[in-house]
């Protein structure tokens, strides 16, 4: 009797924590949809956002959430991570090596302070473009289950990448992602499907780390077989490529975004404006490498290299954005680089975006890309309760997004809270 007593009241409890509603007031708010609000409150029941109305009168026992001097935006879209590429920067060891040695069960556990950085800098989704083991399924399926604290995950699994190394027997070669000829590449599509990844990664040219080189590898049939594999799933493709040959071909078998890629011709850059194929430049990637060069043990040269291509894939972001190809947001952040996702927009803006330009393409463009343009990247009636509070104008100044994040909540849950009232 006692029991069903005890079982009844936690019914109660549980049902009353769902029928949650939320006053949030914004002194100004950019809903993603394009429109400016002044002295707006954003209601918010449970995981959604329920309405987008002039600031007056609460809802009877909604929880009022005062953030009147700050602007609202929507939760931010990094559209190229790897989140379990993680270093605890111990003395002595390097990020690389140090990843290769670890069970990525304890990966995934370390891979949490990624996770939280990413939060921190507003940003409450992600594109998650490669990983082992399925780290990254584990860790979306951890923070959708509400067990880990992170961003929305869409993963990858393995990217596609040729054979690229000698026969050495003794060592466990291919390893995972490993597709040559249509054939296989119709597999290894299969597998990430079956292993239930959101999106289909291609290495479509080598280039990676302090490697700037942009030798196209998959042929175009290959990268056809991905393109129309991944379409058939319901799948998105993205397609590596530093250089512009496999970008080229990438565009034209029905990629639907083309990650890094400088030097694009005209013509290849019109198809992506036509087709509506976006781009993810990274540049700020590059940025980061030359930073903490140090951290990497990267010697001057390798930086004259980086450089180089950094003023390269800018120059490319420039006439892409003339030619109106729409751009996504992504930092392509792996190791320390967390907690620095939105540098990118900076980079976006001195390509010649207008700060508003920037901003969408972390919000509708973002979403867009994942297929969620109905729930994601908007503050508006439906969609996910993801809004970030910014101190400061960012249509005058990009840096405000970037610099000035003082509050984040996903889903309905506040992540971040560096008000000043908070404590
Ligand atoms: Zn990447």
């Amino acid at each position: 009797m006692r029991k069903i007593l005890f079982g009844v009241a936690l019914v109660l409890l549980a049902s009353n924590a769902l029928a949650a509603t939320q006053y949030i007031r914004f002194g100004k708010l950019i809903d993603g949809k394009g429109k400016v609000w002044s002295n707006v409150a954003v209601v918010v029941e449970n995981d959604r956002i329920r309405g987008v109305e002039p600031d007056a009168t609460p809802p009877a026992g909604a929880e009022v959430i005062d953030l009147r001097r700050y602007t609202g935006i929507p939760g931010m879209i990094d559209a190229h991570t790897h989140m379990t590429y993680y270093w605890d920067q111990a003395p002595g060891t390097s990020p690389w090596d140090q990843s290769n040695e670890r069970q990525s069960s304890v990966t995934v556990f370390l891979a949490q302070e990624n996770a939280r950085k990413t939060l921190e800098t507003g940003v409450t989704t992600v594109r998650d473009l490669g990983s082992s083991e399925y780290a990254d399924i584990a860790m979306r399926d951890l923070i959708n289950r509400g067990a880990m604290v992170g961003p929305r995950m869409f993963v990858s699994g393995y990217g596609l990448s040729v054979t690229d190394r000698p026969e050495r027997p003794g060592f466990t070669f291919p390893r995972g992602g490993t597709a040559d000829g249509v054939a296989e590449v119709l597999r290894v599509v299969r597998q990430q499907v079956a292993a239930k990844a959101d999106v289909i990664k291609m290495y479509g040219s080598t280039g990676s780390d302090q490697d700037v080189t942009g030798f196209q590898t998959f042929t175009f049939e290959e990268m056809k077989a991905a393109a129309d594999a991944a379409h058939g799933f319901g799948r998105k493709l993205a397609v590596h490529s530093y250089g512009p040959d496999g970008a080229r071909d990438a565009v034209r078998a029905g990629a639907d975004s083309i990650e890094h890629a400088t030097d694009m011709d005209d013509q290849t850059i019109a198809e992506m404006a036509r087709r509506g194929t976006f781009y993810v430049p990274t540049i700020d990637h590059n940025r980061y490498y030359v930073e903490y060069r140090q951290q990497f043990n990267y010697s001057e040269e390798v930086a004259a290299h980086l450089n180089d291509y950094i003023r390269r894939n800018l120059e490319t972001a420039r006439r892409a954005h003339q030619a109106g190809v729409r751009f996504a947001m992504g930092s392509d952040a792996v190791f320390t680089m967390f907690g620095q996702n939105t540098r990118e927009l900076e980079w976006f803006v001195k390509a010649g975006m207008t700060p508003e330009q920037a901003l969408t393409t972390a919000t509708s463009n973002g979403a867009a890309l994942l297929g969620m343009e109905k729930t994601l990247g908007a503050v508006a009636p439906g969609y996910f309760a993801d809004i970030v509070a910014v101190e400061g104008d960012p249509l005058r100044d990009i840096g405000v997004v970037i610099r000035n994040v003082r509050w984040v909540m996903k889903g309905g849950k506040v992540v971040v809270d560096r008000t000043s009232a908070a404590k």
